[in-house]
């Protein structure tokens, strides 16, 4: 079986380890790899090599970093059908939805060729008689990531790019589940002309993630995961004196008002809800029709696009939905759904008996709608991250309003709309990081910053935008005066040192 190893100094090595883990086609729910599992050796050899390589690559001008990145970007897109095809068969998303991966990480690495830009200080004069204070960004020096399942090329460029082109060296540890991407991410890097140390990989579980938590010479810690890593995560990096992002877990909502227009609501809620089997921080998980008369036509609307679904495997170019990653995830998301039946749901259409020829052993779920689900029962409580779309009726906008307000997550919402009154009313009164207007998924483009409120981040400032460089640089500000210079005019006789 292929072993996939770390990526550590500008190349590949299945470093000193002798543990292992399976990595799973999700379509046949056979194991089709291995990835090695670092060890505190190979860990430590991965910040060796970064400690060797940042301070020259910090001393690089801005202008020439930023170049490795024009040729990084050319690189992915040389690259992105083999990339999307590697993603779709260790993730089990579909080849376009890979290529979206893949694009919306990639446009982060085209913000930060912006990097001499991004990285201005600032600069008074005369702040004081004869005194100029100005300020600089400087990199951390050693940055990490630690990167969830769902978005295996996406949430690693995030990261990376705007680390790598601030000047600091980056260590990635990414999923176990499906870790080939970042390294294929890592040798693209250095083909664009990135040093060898600057970029590392080490694969490996909670005892590397604990190992990177720890290492004194990491200064910051990005993550992206669950919500109770990502508690774990802030609280023991923080502890340790690093400077910690850690970004949690999700239930986003979707406000449908009477006056939307019911067939734009559902195709809305289609891609959203069922996109990426719904393992999307982003998905929709519930929907909030506003009226009794909206829910019914809105499940009306629902259940015959749900029928028509197309799921199967990425390789199958008609499929719409792919599996779930992993048998603990699909049997985890079957016993929420039964335990929706039990607690009182009304399930619209069962998801549970579903099967494909030919992939019995797939860790294939069928699209789930709930109808009637309200706050107290588990499928609205939990995060159920795959093809369950819950349906909670709301009898005013007020009410709506309530059940997003209340959650404890805070990571997207939506409201569909025809009236602009309503709409901005929600977008200034609601309590979640990221709104849409008439818009399901509203990810931010790179040039904006992505991140939640409430339990779904920990840590103050966001991914991309301008906020991810203030979070890979610390400010060094200066107030200088300079003594009186010699101003008194020109002087004619050779000069002597007397
Ligand atoms: P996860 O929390 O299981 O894993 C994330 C990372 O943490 C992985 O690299 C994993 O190896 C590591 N990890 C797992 N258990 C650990 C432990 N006990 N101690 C230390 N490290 C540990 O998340 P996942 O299942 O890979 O990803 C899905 C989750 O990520 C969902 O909750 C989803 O909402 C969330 N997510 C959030 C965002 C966001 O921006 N808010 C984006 C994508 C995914």
């Amino acid at each position: 079986m292929r072993t996939i190893g770390h990526f550590i100094d500008g190349q590949e090595t299945t470093g000193q380890s002798s543990d292992f883990q399976d990595v799973f086609n999700p379509a046949t729910g056979e194991p089709q790899a291995r990835v090695a599992l670092a060890a505190h050796a190979d860990l430590e050899v991965a910040v060796a090599s970064a400690v060797a390589a940042q301070p020259r690559w910090a001393a690089t001008n801005p202008q020439r970093r930023a170049r490795v990145f024009f040729k990084y970007v050319e690189l992915i897109n040389r690259d992105i059908d083999a990339l999307a095809e590697l993603l779709s068969r260790e993730h089990g998303k579909t080849i376009e939805d890979s290529k979206g991966d893949i694009l919306r990480g990639l446009e982060v690495a085209e913000f930060v060729a912006g990097a001499p830009h991004l990285l201005k200080g600032e600069f008074n004069e005369g702040a004081g008689p004869g005194i100029d204070m100005y300020s600089m960004r400087q990199p951390v020096g050693i940055g990490a990531g630690i990167t969830p399942f769902n978005f295996p090329a996406m949430i690693p460029l995030w990261m990376l790019s705007p680390a790598i082109a601030a000047g600091n060296a980056f260590i990635l540890k990414p999923s176990e589940r499906d870790p080939s991407v970042p390294v294929k991410l890592a040798e693209l890097a250095i083909e664009a002309g990135l040093p060898k140390g600057i970029l590392n990989v080490v694969q490996g579980g909670k005892e590397t993630v604990d190992a990177i938590l720890a290492h004194e010479a990491i200064g910051a810690i990005s993550f992206v995961g669950s919500t109770p890593i990502a508690r774990y995560v802030y609280a023991t990096a923080a502890a340790n004196g690093k400077r910690v992002q850690a970004f949690g877990g999700a239930k986003n909502h979707m406000i449908v008002m009477p006056d939307a227009d019911m067939g734009k609501a559902a195709d809305a809620l289609m891609g959203a809800g069922y996109g990426s089997a719904g393992e999307r921080c982003m998905a929709i998980s519930v929907a909030v029709p506003v009226g009794d008369k909206t829910a019914d036509l809105l499940i009306e609307a629902l259940k015959p696009r749900i029928e028509k679904l197309k799921v199967g495997p990425a390789t199958d170019k008609a499929s719409e939905m792919g599996p779930v990653v992993t048998k603990a995830a699909k049997d985890r998301i079957l016993s929420l759904i039964d335990k929706g039946v039990a607690q009182g749901a009304e399930l619209a259409v069962d998801g549970r008996g579903f099967a494909l020829q030919g992939y019995e052993n797939g860790f294939f779920v069928g699209p789930t709608l709930f109808d009637r689900v309200t706050p107290e029962m588990d499928i609205y409580k939990e995060e159920i991250f795959g093809p369950v779309l819950c349906v909670a009726r709301a009898h005013t906008y007020e009410d709506a309003l309530e059940l997003p307000m209340n959650n404890p997550y805070g990571n997207g919402v939506a409201i569909f709309t025809r009236d602009g009154d309503t709409a901005r009313d929600f977008a200034s009164r609601i309590n979640i990081g990221m709104v849409g207007i008439n818009v399901p998924v509203p990810v931010p483009l790179a040039y904006h910053s992505f991140g939640g409120w409430k339990a779904s981040a920990f840590g103050d400032l966001n991914q991309h935008g301008t906020d991810s460089i203030k979070f890979w640089t610390r400010t060094k500000t200066v107030t200088s005066r300079w003594p009186s210079g010699i101003k008194e005019g020109a002087e004619f006789q050779m000069p002597t040192m007397a």
